[in-house]
């Protein structure tokens, strides 16, 4: 069963906390157990490919879903050929102990991928089980990654309808681009005039508004989250770090029991909570090392237990972490508060109200044993990108730069040389005009799509199908709207007033 990080004794299926997002006290659905993962199994799945460990851990975290419906969810997402690696999140030897894992073989070049592709088929099956036969309606707030990859998992599923929002000025013009020419009859796509948080507000505020949900309901609709706040979205995370393990014990490059640590590029929370999880379940995992950007909220909590989103807000060149209010940290604090509602609700409300708060001393400590954490700015981006590949001949886009750079530094500081696998979660086509400038400035010229080729051609790695294929698209969604529209726009997309 699931409860509330903010009411205990809330009490709902995995099938409702998929299907509701959210809880309606604001909180987010947590296991009330988290489930175990033993060495045993764990060598079992050694031999496994990756649709096989998904059943595997997925099934424990929905035990009201049969095996066989858990199986069709993980064929749907990661079969038929929707991922252009077979291993699906293959993992790649980068240095004597860096292991890259790369999430971004899916159908848009992101790891948001492997959450997104499955998504939709438990949703669906949630739905069923839950609120029968009404229209579940996806609202996405997405700093550019999330919005793609929803869009590609909801599209033209039936009975579900999804509008996305996105900064206008937040995202990469691969990533506009991306989304301004979606296809398919149930999708909706608005540039907002804010940043993220603004888009993630208004989402969030539309969607917990009782009178809103009234309309909908009347209108035969429901609302549901496809952002990473949704377990739907997490638990398929969880999966990727158990494989990432697998992969490394068929590599020989770690002996099974052998303690791996993982390095994160950071935002939402999302990606570095699932890695947490897969340790709690018994994932020989030891550090946990959370890369951010300039925006390095994260990095000063995760070392001094307060959390300030009173700062400068900056628009870097890794957009997917431009975040200041990572809304997974919730169900860290809960976990790590001992299941306290109450604590967290007040934490909650302090941001809401203050914009920081300030974890107990007993909280922080379980942090810092868990958790390193560093940041590194747009330059040291840059300068990773380019020396990574002049070294070691791996082009990695910005995302994966910051971790990368956050690891090196993490290794020279503590001399720990343990494996680590670093999240890699974007393909370097994503971000085409800031890789290629990393790579060689004096490359920079011309559109999109020029440049794709240019960064192909110098460096002899192919710009996936996924985008180049976009140029002969129509664009099919161009507005911009101000941030009080929001709920206007929602509206005039369900066609109800
Ligand atoms: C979403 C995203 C991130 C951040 O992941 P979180 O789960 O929000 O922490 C990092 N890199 C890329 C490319 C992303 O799309």
């Amino acid at each position: 069963m699931y409860t509330s990080t903010r009411d205990n004794s809330v009490r709902v299926t995995a099938a409702q906390a998929i299907a509701n997002g959210i809880s309606k006290d604001g909180g987010l659905f947590v296991p009330t157990q988290i489930p175990a993962l033993t060495l045993d199994e764990l060598k079992q799945l050694v031999g496994k490919d990756y649709q096989g460990r998904a059943v595997a851990v997925l099934s424990k975290y929905l035990s009201d879903f049969s095996e066989q419906e858990v199986a069709e969810c993980v064929s749907g997402a990661y079969g038929g050929g929707k991922f252009s690696s077979d291993k699906t999140a293959p993992v790649v030897k980068l240095d004597s102990s860096a292991y890259i894992q790369e999430l971004w073989h899916g159908p848009t070049c992101a790891f948001k991928d492997m959450a997104l592709q499955i998504l939709p088929h438990l949703l669906t099956r949630a739905a069923s089980k839950t609120v029968g036969d009404k229209q579940i309606v996806i609202l996405v707030a997405t700093s550019g990654d999330t919005g793609k990859a929803a869009l590609e998992g909801f599209k033209d599923v039936p009975n579900t309808k999804i509008l996305v929002f996105y900064p206008s000025d937040g995202v990469s013009a691969m990533q506009k681009l991306q989304m301004i020419t979606q296809e398919g009859d149930n999708v909706g796509v608005s540039a907002i005039k804010g940043n993220f948080d603004d888009a993630q507000s208004g989402v969030k505020t539309i969607f917990t508004d009782p009178d809103v949900a009234k309309l909908l309901e009347d209108n035969g609709m429901q609302f549901s989250s496809a952002n990473s706040i949704n377990w739907g979205r997490l638990a398929p995370q969880i999966v990727y770090y158990v494989s990432a393990y697998c992969d490394m014990v068929e590599q020989g490059a770690i002996t099974l029991g052998d303690k791996i640590n993982v390095c994160v590029p950071t935002g939402n929370f999302g990606n570095i909570l699932a890695a947490y999880y897969a340790k709690e379940m018994g994932l020989p995992i030891d550090k946990l090392i959370c890369a951010s950007n300039a925006n390095n909220v994260l990095t000063d909590f995760l070392s001094t237990g307060t959390y300030d989103r009173n700062r400068d807000f900056y628009a870097t060149i890794s957009p997917s972490m431009d975040i200041l209010i990572s809304s997974n940290l919730e169900r860290l604090l809960y976990i790590l508060s001992g299941g306290d509602d109450k604590k967290v609700a007040g934490y909650m409300s302090d941001l809401s109200k203050t914009g920081k708060y300030t974890v107990d001393a007993d909280i922080l400590e379980k942090i810092t044993s868990l958790f390193a954490a560093g940041c590194c700015d747009d330059a040291e981006t840059k300068a990773t990108i380019g020396s990574v590949y002049s070294d070691k001949k791996y082009l990695c886009d910005t995302h994966t730069a910051v971790a990368v750079k956050v690891y090196d530094e993490y290794r020279a500081a503590t001399g720990d040389s343990k494996p680590t696998v670093i999240a890699s979660t974007a393909s370097p086509f994503k971000f085409t005009a800031s890789v290629l400038s990393a790579v060689d400035a004096s490359l920079v010229k011309g559109e999109e799509y020029e440049m794709a080729k240019t960064l192909a051609d110098a460096t002899g790695v192919e710009c996936p199908v996924q985008l180049t294929g976009l140029e002969n698209k129509a664009v099919r969604f161009s507005e911009v709207i101000d941030k009080s529209d929001m709920r206007k726009a929602v509206f005039a997309m369900l066609g109800i007033n």
